[in-house]
């Protein structure tokens, strides 16, 4: 593997610092930007080495790649450790994963229709708990992009209302691929200015977070106040068969 324990450590502080610096750069409290690393396609060794390195929030793509990691990561680490991590749904969930979802996420970032907000809702009562979510919102209007339309927000904020076993908490968004991270700064800035609107309607005054931030953007998203980057290869390294 050319990617060496070491390498995660030290990519682990440079992101830290980067998130510190471009929080400071806006005045904004370096504390109230945490880091999901986004694990998808990542040997389970660099894993458990950012979660060595202080690393306590995971993303997943898929339900099931999540419970493998989670089962996996139980050989490797101590219990204290394992109990203290937090696993976050970041990928497109169809309804029929919403069972595995809500036993085995902390949040689900990706909710963007009541349809999967039932599902969750009733899977989320027969487990007995509470499931903290966001909502997914598709800014770039690319049609075969997951995320509700900006335009539905409100209806689904209102839908969401009667769920007493989901707690919405925000909203996430996925800017289209640009190689220049200032692209996404208006995407980014929207998100922001949605979010607020949405905290002035009726069931809407918990959306205080905001997950937006890869790897190549996450300091235009923080200076445009991300709550929640997600970042993959430059925590990791490169991902598998890529
Ligand atoms: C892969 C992925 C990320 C991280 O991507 P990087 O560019 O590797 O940082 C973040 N969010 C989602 C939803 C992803 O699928």
């Amino acid at each position: 593997m050319s990617d060496s324990i070491d390498d995660v450590r030290q990519r682990m502080a440079v992101l830290r610092a980067r998130v510190e610096s471009a929080a400071r750069r806006v005045g904004r409290d370096p504390a109230s930007v945490q880091i999901i690393g986004a694990a998808k396609r990542q040997p389970i060794e660099r894993v458990a080495a950012a979660i060595r390195a202080g690393l306590r929030d995971l993303g997943e793509n898929y339900v099931q790649e999540m419970t493998a990691k989670q089962r996996e990561l139980q050989e490797i680490l101590a219990p204290d450790s394992i109990a203290a991590l937090r696993w976050h749904g970041i990928g497109h969930l169809q309804s029929n994963k919403a069972r595995e979802a809500a036993r085995s996420c902390y949040r689900v970032h990706t909710v963007d229709s009541l349809r999967l907000a039932a599902a969750l809702e009733r899977e989320a009562a027969r487990a007995g708990r509470v499931l903290e979510v966001l909502l997914q919102v598709n800014l770039s209007r690319e049609p075969q992009k997951s995320g509700a339309d900006p335009d539905a927000l409100p209806e689904l904020v209102e839908g969401l209302r009667p769920f007493v076993h989901l707690r919405a908490v925000g909203l996430m968004t996925m800017p289209a691929p640009d190689p220049d991270p200032e692209a996404a700064r208006p995407v980014f800035r929207k998100l922001r200015e949605l979010a607020a609107a949405l905290r002035a309607r009726p069931g809407g005054a918990a959306l205080t977070e905001l997950s937006m931030g890869m790897s190549d953007d996450f300091e235009v998203a923080v200076e445009e106040g991300a709550t929640w980057v997600r970042i993959g290869t430059a925590l990791f390294g490169p991902r598998e068969g890529s």
